[in-house]
């Protein structure tokens, strides 16, 4: 417990729409340990964003925290005030978003839009502002920080954008970094230089990652521990050596088998058949049961508990109920 930074517990996420509530996030469990990197992996609509947005008590409305605790560094944050939040936010806690561009204010320049961050986080001002602003831009790999500093978003890469995401992220030393698919909107070449630099960042600062994304490639590189999301349920959990070489819930098998292989042998692309069920329709039993190659009865009618592999190692599927594989 000593060692854990995050511990979602029983969290539950709703949508109020005039039709009706819409649960986008079911009764998940996740921890995070200190100077971990856990991903959430899983197709879009899973609610992965949503789950890092409400860590940030960020929902937007008509959404709201139907259930659950959330405990960073073991107090409960859905029950601070907002403005102990608010130091929070930011500063303890810090959230890339996917797509720089959009996260970046386009009439400001770099130094304006770190510069916030340090004002309101550090309490620097003048000189020592701007020197911490050179600082933390050096520290994610920009050589010409002077020019950067100075620049306008849309004078700068991509992967130059997202670098300064990640700057204005770390100046306040968080001891937790939220990255959504912070590589989404990047090339291949720049994708590894980024993650390259989370790794590296992750170590020299003692931070702890976590990582959402949709990219089974991004896990591989960089992910200490798992989590497995579909249709705001966790399907299966583990470190990433259990998921990679010993995957058990039938939405990992697929997802593994979907990740495109570069070697000499070409062969079709798997897909997983069918789409990510509407919210709003969601299949009884087992959410995953209209796509699932095994498929049982029971599937269509239980819920499927958890099933226990390793201390790390989960999976909610009817195939391991009381510990043997089944046959579909
Ligand atoms: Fe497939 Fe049944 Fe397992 Fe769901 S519980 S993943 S439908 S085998």
């Amino acid at each position: 417990m000593i060692d854990t930074l995050l511990k979602i517990s029983k969290l539950s996420i709703e949508f109020l729409l005039p039709e009706g509530s819409l649960k986008a996030v079911d009764g998940i469990n996740l921890s995070v340990r200190k100077k971990e990197t856990v991903c959430i992996v899983g197709e879009s609509g899973s609610g992965k964003t949503v789950t890092a947005l409400a860590i940030m008590r960020l929902i937007p409305k008509p959404g709201i925290i139907s259930s659950g605790e959330i405990f960073f560094n073991g107090e409960n944050i859905l029950k601070i005030p907002e403005n102990k939040m608010m130091q929070l936010r930011g500063a303890s806690i810090s959230m890339v978003f996917q797509e720089p561009f959009n996260s970046l204010n386009p009439v400001f320049r770099v130094s304006d839009q770190i510069g916030e961050s340090v004002e309101l986080h550090i309490g620097l001002k003048g000189l020592a502002k701007e020197q911490k602003i050179l600082e933390v831009l050096k520290l994610v790999g920009i050589q010409d920080e002077k020019r950067v500093y100075n620049s306008y978003p849309h004078e700068l890469s991509g992967g130059m954008r997202q670098r300064v995401m990640i700057a204005m992220g770390l100046v306040s030393n968080p001891s937790l970094l939220i990255a959504d698919e912070p590589t989404t909107a990047l090339d291949v070449t720049i994708q590894s230089q980024i993650l390259d630099l989370l790794a590296e960042l992750k170590e020299k600062l003692s931070l702890s990652v976590l990582l959402i994304t949709h990219d089974l490639g991004v896990v591989n590189e960089i992910g200490d521990s798992v989590y497995v999301m579909y249709a705001g349920k966790i399907m299966e959990k583990g470190n990433k050596s259990e998921i990679f070489n010993n995957p058990k819930h039938p939405y990992t098998e697929g997802l593994l088998k979907s990740v495109p292989d570069l070697g000499p042998v070409k062969r079709r692309l798997y897909t997983i058949e069918g789409n990510i069920p509407n919210l709003k329709e969601l299949p009884n039993g087992c959410r995953f049961h209209p796509r699932c190659p095994y498929a049982m009865e029971i599937c269509k009618k239980q819920t499927p508990v958890e099933t226990k592999f390793s201390s790390q190692h989960s999976a909610w599927c009817f195939r391991y109920q009381g510990g043997e594989e089944q046959n579909g």
